[in-house]
């Protein structure tokens, strides 16, 4: 069957304590195998997963960095909280995150949000998809897959797209590993990651700015077999080591 995606509309804006799968769930009939990809803002609205900028005091660090990056030191204060290792601080920060997600100002974001308001990432963005999805089981006996997405950067090109950052009932990698192609040949290295096509996607259907979508149903995916170690080690991370011997 073809896939069908559906944007979830008519949600409100999210506040504090909201119940997040319950207001997903009045929206759409859930079937089983369906894919449900959140925005990790609305999330973070939800769980309280944001912070007012008048209650944050920069430190030295924030201070001296925002320096460079002409950004407020508040603001950069919430980027170092929100980080476990800075990658890169000029011309923006890249820091890696306790999930292991390494990110443009560690994913903090001003927009959908009130003035004077942050976002920030869920701290367990695995969690959190587990979480939404236990949920809607027990909302609606329905086996829902479940993927947190946020708008990312890449390297290389210009333009953001989603990326998963946590998921649950799926995993992160198909693996190809072993599988023959058309001609046979045996596939030595090819891993696919398939939670960043489906919120790259899902994505595209949220928007970025006054849509109001914060969350998309994927019907009739298949299933694959893989894994989740979707972050390279820092042994086998070359990018970041050079990105680091750059900075230090
Ligand atoms: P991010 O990619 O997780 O940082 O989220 P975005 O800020 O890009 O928002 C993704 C989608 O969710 C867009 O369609 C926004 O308009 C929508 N959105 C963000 N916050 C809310 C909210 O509180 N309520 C509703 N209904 N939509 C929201
Ligand atoms: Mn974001
Ligand atoms: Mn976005």
């Amino acid at each position: 069957m073809d896939i069908q995606v559906i944007g979830v509309r008519d949600l409100p804006l999210i506040q504090r304590g909201d119940d997040l799968p319950a207001l997903i769930c009045d929206r759409v009939a859930f079937e089983d195998g369906d894919i449900l990809a959140v925005a990790s803002s609305v999330y973070s609205k939800a769980k309280g997963f944001t912070r007012d900028l008048a209650t944050i005091t920069p430190g030295a660090e924030a201070v001296r960095v925002a320096a460079k990056t002409k950004e407020d030191p508040r603001f950069v204060q919430a980027v170092l909280d929100s980080s476990t290792d800075i990658l890169l601080e000029y011309p923006f920060i890249l820091s890696e995150l306790p999930s292991g997600h390494i990110g443009v100002r560690a994913g903090v974001d001003h927009s959908n949000v009130e003035d004077g308001r942050i976002i920030i990432l869920p701290p367990d963005p695995m969690g959190a998809a587990a979480e939404v999805r236990s949920a809607i089981r027990r909302i609606t006996g329905k086996d829902v897959r479940v993927l947190i997405t946020d708008t990312c950067g890449r390297s290389f090109r210009r333009g953001q797209t989603g990326i998963a950052i946590g998921w649950a009932g799926m995993t992160a990698i198909n693996d190809y590993r072993g599988d023959t192609d058309l001609f046979g040949h045996v596939l030595e290295i090819t891993e696919e990651a398939v939670v960043d096509e489906v919120a790259a996607f899902a994505n595209f259907v949220m928007g970025e700015s006054h849509q109001g979508v914060p969350a998309v149903v994927f019907r009739n995916c298949r299933t694959w077999d893989g894994h989740d170690a979707v972050y390279f080690t820092p042994e086998q991370d070359i990018i970041r080591a050079a990105l680091k011997s750059k900075k230090d």
